[in-house]
């Protein structure tokens, strides 16, 4: 039986200082794969491009990863049997690999000069000709080699490449993907600062941390057959591949940053929830076959399969996460949505208020079913917060007339009169001005809205009565009066 039985998958990402939504889709079906599997996931942080090291990438991406919920079972911070799972921590691993594939003439030393490279990969360009190396140091003999290390000259290590070879890559989603091995350059292996490449680390090490199943972005598929040659030079068993479709614009064109968000991070400080921006990159390429959309990560465990991801490219529609966000903060626990609106509070203007979390869990109750965002609790009813700085005038014309002022007098002698009201004594009251007063509730309660709040719309008037408390309407009610002329 392979070792390879054992479903073992990996999210080997480079630390760029972000994570890419690409990048959450990749590791986001991993881990649906893994854990509908009962495999193990993996995290590899594939550091070896030393030129594009960030500082804090790497617990960046971590505490990224586990606000989406997507726990590894293996990795940096955690450890594993395999470790290190850093790759600028296993460059003696490499060493020791590229010197089976040297003396397996796999792989050869190459002392060609950047300027060669350059002056060959222009003469190929001004012919037309496919630019790959030309092999010239694969004819050195072991004398000339030995020399040239022994005089330290800089060097690199290539891939052997053989002519004339087809290589097929069997992947689950695409099916037999053939490559022609002409079009392919002998790939530099190990680079002359003594990193390997992607290439050579990614084989490595998916090999020696047994991985089973390569499950990663389209834009891979072009290096994979030299990765199957790899682990063909090696005599490994290769993983099974399966490589997801690429992520478009709503123009079809390649998922970029020009025309929108691509770092989770940056979805998260606008406040979308994690748990929107995970069901809505799992649909982006696969769906269960059923026409219900909005899934816990949970239940997306329980309905992934690898075998149903499309081949065409998905497309990263803004308004549908958007609405994904409405559905899931109705969905969210209330101490949940607390946290958030506490965390924001303290960021926001309000930073001094004095409400008690009894009172927020009111104006969440009053305001979900009218936002998207957790932040539109603030955004859109500042004036739970404060009161009203101005009224708007659309609804002044509207609804203030010239008795308007005395209307709310009566009704604030009302008010007065109530001892810890509940929104129904609050509505009754109300009704009793109005008879007072010898006109419909109608009158009443749009100017009351507007001396409330400053605005036409907004959650039930009696809920925001019952928020701000007896006192603070009162007084509300005869600021307005005093303001609007
Ligand atoms: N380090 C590669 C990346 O940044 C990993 C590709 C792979 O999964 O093999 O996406």
């Amino acid at each position: 039986m392979s070792y390879l039985n054992q479903i073992r998958v990996r999210f080997a990402p480079s630390p760029t200082g972000y994570l890419h939504v690409g990048g959450l889709r990749t590791a986001l079906y991993n881990y649906l794969f893994a854990r509908k599997n009962g495999g193990v996931f993996v995290l590899r942080i594939e550091d070896t491009d030393r030129a594009r090291y960030v500082e804090g990438a790497v617990e960046n991406l971590i505490v990224t990863l586990k606000w989406c919920g997507l726990d590894y079972d293996e990795g940096p911070q955690l450890g594993g049997n395999y470790g290190s799972y850093i790759q600028s921590e296993r460059l003696e691993i490499y060493k020791k690999h590229i010197q089976i594939l040297i003396e397996l003439k796999k792989a050869y030393y190459c002392f060609c000069t950047p300027e060669r490279i350059t002056e060959l990969r222009d003469s190929q360009q001004k012919v037309n000709q496919q630019t790959k190396y030309d092999k010239l140091c694969l004819h050195l003999t072991q004398n000339e080699i030995e020399e040239k290390l022994k005089n330290n000259l800089p060097h690199v290590v290539r891939l052997n490449i053989e002519i004339d070879k087809k290589v097929i890559v069997e992947d689950i989603i695409r099916g037999k993907v053939e490559f022609d091995s002409n079009l392919l350059d002998d790939q530099v292996l190990l680079k002359g600062d003594g990193y390997p490449t992607y290439h050579l680390a990614n084989v490595i090490d998916d090999h020696l941390m047994k991985i089973s199943h390569v499950i990663r972005g389209e834009e891979w598929l072009p290096s994979t057959p030299k990765h199957v040659l790899l682990y063909d030079a090696f005599g490994w068993e290769k993983p099974v591949f399966a490589h997801l479709p690429l992520l478009l614009n709503p123009d079809k064109s390649k998922l970029s940053k020009r025309q929108g968000d691509v770092a989770v991070e940056d979805y998260r400080s606008k406040g979308y929830l994690s748990e929107s921006l995970v069901n809505f990159v799992a649909l982006l390429g696969w769906n269960p076959g059923i026409e219900q959309e909005i899934f816990s990560l949970d239940e997306l465990v329980e309905l992934f399969s690898i075998d149903a991801v499309n081949k065409a490219g998905a497309v990263f529609n803004i308004e549908k996460l958007n609405a994904f966000n409405f559905e899931h903060l109705r969905k969210k626990d209330d101490r949940e949505v607390l946290r958030i609106l506490k965390d924001l509070l303290t960021k926001s203007k309000y930073s001094n208020h004095s409400l008690a979390d009894d009172t927020l869990l009111l104006i969440i109750e009053a305001m979900r079913p009218r936002i998207s965002f957790v932040k539109d609790i603030i955004e859109n009813s500042p004036y739970f917060f404060e009161p009203p700085e101005s009224y708007d005038q659309e609804v002044i014309k509207k609804r203030w007339e010239e008795d308007t002022p005395n209307y709310l007098r009566t009704l604030a002698e009302e008010y007065s009169r109530l001892n810890t009201p509940s929104k129904d004594d609050y509505e009754k009251a109300l009704h009793k001005a109005a008879e007072t007063c010898g006109v419909g509730n109608g009158k009443l309660i749009h100017s009351l809205r507007l001396a409330l709040s400053g605005v036409g719309g907004g959650p039930g008037l009696y809920d925001i009565l019952f928020i701000l408390g007896k006192e603070e309407s009162i007084k509300r009610i005869y600021t307005a009066i005093e303001r609007i002329k």
